[in-house]
């Protein structure tokens, strides 16, 4: 099956074409400042050249039907017409705590998307102007939504309630949801068949470590606690989100500096995190090399990423009564060897020891770089939400 995967932002849309018979990525492409002079499409063909364009996109919709004409085009297209694709496969933030998969699109689905405008503010509206906009072009295509919260659906209620009274879970919806699923689903799914193991019974802890950075328990296959919470904001300090602080300190700051709530909200997710601490870069490429330089501030921040990883690490080993295998993903999970040693330094007494032959330099490859005595199996697989999303809307297209 052809299916176009969409993963709309407020001024973006990311597009992957895929055949889910063998995962192959037939085109890709970035729309650019959408709604901003300037716009761009970048449109990356399989065998094709590289095709980058600068032209109004006013709307979402100019930008989808400007995709579209790229897919089809005798010089850059990898189509021969809009008919060639079956499905598409939509990228939604958060859907809260009503769907626990992925579901085909219809008027229900896009209003409960919109009833969670207030948990995503500045991605589900975004998504949501993805979705009309391919409606309007490609009416008689099935759509299918997949969620960044759908996998963590299987939390108990000890891991997803806060302490706060139960109202405001009863009548605010406030819990844990957790984002990246479709990375930790993915990950973990396709780490067990690379290791040839059986889920049933597999304890696995997944480390997506990108700008944004969540920590997954993932037991029987099915996700047990996550590190993001009600927002992307929770977990380990990220590139520019300071991750869990004492909620106390945003209190305490609001009122020293007499800020609003978003200016509050603009300090913890743009100027916090590695970027706040080292004042160098949210770019882990960045912080090594400043901290190679004796930079200590960029020091202090790649110590506080792996020591935050470390300990949610740990506590996920606790709630699960111990781990079978550690998978990393992501920017930083995929690339970086430095924080991935840095973070199972000294765990070599509970089971967890890399080979350095195996660690050093690995980037972006499915590989295992765990010792061969490592009771604990570590692993790297690099993430594909794309292939995971045109997967969950072939199965659901497939069941019409
Ligand atoms: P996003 O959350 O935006 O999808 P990614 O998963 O693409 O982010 O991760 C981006 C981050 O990955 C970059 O900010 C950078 O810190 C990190 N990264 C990418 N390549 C490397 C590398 N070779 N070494 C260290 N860090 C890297």
């Amino acid at each position: 099956m052809i299916v176009l995967v969409i993963n709309a932002g407020s001024s973006s849309l990311k597009y992957q074409l895929l055949d889910t018979q063998d995962g192959r990525v037939m085109a890709k492409g970035l729309c650019e400042r959408i709604g901003i002079a300037g716009s761009r499409l970048k449109h990356e063909p399989e065998g094709k050249e590289k095709y980058v364009v600068e032209t109004p996109m006013p709307t979402h919709q100019t930008a989808v039907q400007l995709v579209l004409d790229a897919l089809v085009s005798p010089e850059h297209g990898v189509i021969k017409s809009m008919k060639e694709i079956d499905a598409v496969g939509h990228r939604i933030l958060n859907c809260a705590d009503y769907y626990t998969q992925s579901v085909l699109i219809d008027d229900d689905v896009k209003e409960t998307i919109r009833k969670c405008f207030s948990f995503a503010p500045l991605h589900n509206p975004a998504n949501l102007m993805g979705i009309e906009a391919c409606q309007e072009i490609m009416p008689d295509i099935p759509m299918v939504a997949a969620f960044d919260t759908s996998f963590h659906q299987t939390m108990p209620p000890q891991a997803y309630m806060y302490g706060l009274p139960y109202r405001y879970y009863e009548e605010k919806h406030i819990r844990r949801y957790g984002a990246h699923g479709t990375s930790h689903h993915y990950v973990s799914q396709r780490a067990a068949e690379f290791l040839g193991k059986d889920q049933e019974g597999l304890r696995m802890i997944t480390l997506h470590l990108g700008n944004g950075s969540s920590i997954s328990a993932v037991k029987d296959g099915k996700c047990q606690d996550t590190s993001m919470g009600l927002t992307p904001l929770e977990g380990p300090l990220m590139g520019t989100r300071c991750g869990s602080i004492d909620p106390a300190i945003v209190v305490n700051i609001m009122e020293q500096e007499k800020l609003n709530p978003q200016e509050m909200d603009h300090l913890m997710n743009k100027e916090s995190g590695v970027l706040g601490i080292s004042g160098v870069s949210s770019d882990f490429r960045d912080l090594e090399e400043a901290a190679q330089a004796d930079n200590t501030r960029a020091q202090l921040a790649l110590d506080m990423f792996s020591y935050q990883c470390k300990k949610i690490l740990g506590s996920y080993v606790f709630a699960m009564g111990g781990v079978d295998v550690l998978v990393f993903t992501a920017g930083i999970g995929e690339n970086d060897c430095n924080t991935r040693a840095a973070i199972c330094a000294g765990l070599e007494d509970l089971g967890i020891k890399l080979d350095p032959a195996k660690n050093d330099g690995l980037r972006g490859k499915e590989a295992v770089i765990s010792a061969d005595d490592s009771k604990v199996t570590v692993v790297v697989i690099p993430t594909n939400e794309e292939l995971m999303i045109a997967r969950d809307t072939e199965a659901i297209v497939k069941s019409l």
